[in-house]
């Protein structure tokens, strides 16, 4: 394994005096992923006050010294220093009552959730593994260290960390890991809202069909107002799934951020409350407005920021507007929702989309039109702002106009292609500048 010279510096000083240390956990995972792991954590058997005094002189930070942690920063990078740790009983599905700290290695690895997060490394010993972590790795498969149904219990949080990596690296879950995540779902509800949101943020943000598909329980012991979408059939010729299974499909079709992802996973949870028959078919007039509502509350409740909160309440709000491909529509949008705002929802138009019957997958194209013609419209219509305009104050600059003038030059460019004497492009502009500073 190829570490970074600041991680060799921190397992070179803790041997050289003495003590055992290795790399452990996250790092060693991605980088047998061959991934660039984030942050590099550090395991060793030397106690919190011994860790202090091989690194005298360095700047440690030691916030975490109750639970053996030394965070030593070196060339600007924090590099977390851990005692070998055992913990002791766990009182509230979530923390330990008491750490110990142990001489041994083995016993600081098998207090670790996962087997593929239960490795540690370093260079003269190579790769300690004692829970056949990398061959999980290898055959991508998520699996508990010890019982599972124990390792829930101690700490509910760690159903979530293994749906998290699941869905981060597209791993399946062992099955006896698999059947303690769905009875031991319960366990939750001891888990703080700001950490659900996090393992929520990145389960969705992975690869999540399969997660969202196997573990609808899990979304509903989190988000209990999904409970009705489960199963629930929406008898429309425009879709051939039930309401969560369409969800599920959209929030797959999404790209990976939390806005698209958080969007489509709440836009269509009224529906069910809406539902009527008319006609011998389904309808849910007004689902886009419960829906909102419904999301407002969860979001809430989970913790979400104001901005992502209003990011996403309005990409629910207006999952349903009508867009045609013809400039007026276009022009009406970018009016009302603004040139972000309505580019977002031709996006979740087309996600929504994604997950309707195949009969009408062909309006994915249609979707694809109206961006396109979003986009060209954009281009070329008259620029109402200096910021959209093809030329800046160095452009001008350069021509030789300075302090003030830079500014006028500017707006008279401005004015023109607005007035429809130049076109809004670099070249134009430049030549009509250069005449007036003649
Ligand atoms: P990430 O890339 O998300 O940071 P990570 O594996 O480094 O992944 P951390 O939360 O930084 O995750 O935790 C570091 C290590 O501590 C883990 O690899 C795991 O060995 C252990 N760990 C973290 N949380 C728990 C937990 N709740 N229960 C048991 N072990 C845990
Ligand atoms: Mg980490």
């Amino acid at each position: 394994m190829d570490l970074p010279v600041f991680v060799c510096e921190v397992l070179d000083k803790l041997t050289s005096c003495g003590y055992e240390a290795y790399c452990v956990g996250g790092c060693v995972r991605d980088h047998l992923l061959g991934q660039c792991p984030d942050d590099y954590d550090v395991t060793t058997s030397a106690l919190p006050e011994q860790i202090i005094s091989v690194f005298r002189g360095y700047k440690l930070l030691t916030v975490g010294l109750k639970h053996g942690t030394v965070t030593i920063i070196i060339d600007g990078q924090p590099v977390e220093v851990t005692t070998f740790r055992c913990d002791g009983d766990y009182i509230d599905h979530r923390h330990p009552d008491k750490v110990s700290f142990t001489s041994r290695l083995e016993d600081d690895l098998s207090r670790r959730d996962l087997t593929i997060n239960a490795m540690a490394y370093n260079p003269s010993r190579g790769i300690i593994d004692p829970f056949g972590g990398r061959e999980d790795l290898n055959s991508g498969i998520i699996r508990c260290v010890g019982n599972p149904m124990k390792r829930f219990d101690e700490d509910g949080l760690r159903i979530l960390r293994a749906l998290r990596f699941a869905s981060r690296f597209g791993f399946e879950i062992d099955k006896a890991t698999s059947d303690a995540i769905h009875r031991q779902r319960y366990l939750l509800s001891y888990i703080s809202a700001e950490r659900i949101n996090h393992e929520l943020c990145g389960i969705l943000t992975g690869e999540c069909y399969r997660i969202l598909q196997d573990y609808p329980d899990i979304i509903c012991e989190i988000i209990p107002e999904m409970y009705a979408c489960i199963g629930f059939e929406q008898r429309s010729k425009y879709h051939d799934k039930t309401v969560y299974g369409h969800i599920i499909a959209t929030v797959a079709a999404a790209e990976p951020s939390v806005k698209f992802r958080l969007a489509m996973l709440l836009h269509d949870i009224g529906k069910p409350s809406c539902f009527f028959m008319k006609d011998g078919a389904g309808h849910f007039y007004g689902h886009a407005d419960v829906s909102r509502d419904i999301a407002a509350k969860v979001l809430g409740r989970l913790r979400f920021g104001n901005k992502i909160t209003d990011e996403v309440l309005f990409l629910i709000e207006n999952h349903g507007i009508v867009i045609n491909d013809d400039t007026r529509s276009i022009r009406r949008g970018l009016a009302r929702y603004g040139e972000q705002g309505f580019l977002d929802l031709i996006k979740v138009h087309y996600y929504d989309t994604c997950g309707k019957a195949p009969e009408y997958f062909c309006e994915k194209e249609l979707f694809d039109s109206i961006r396109k013609h979003t986009l060209e419209f954009l281009e070329n219509e008259p620029p109402m702002s200096l910021s959209k305009l093809k030329i800046n104050g160095s452009d001008v600059a350069a021509l030789g106009f300075k302090g003030k003038a830079i500014g006028e030059a500017l707006r008279f460019a401005l004015s023109a292609v607005i007035d429809g004497v130049c076109k809004n492009e670099k070249d134009e502009l430049i030549s009509i500048l250069t005449e007036k500073n003649r």
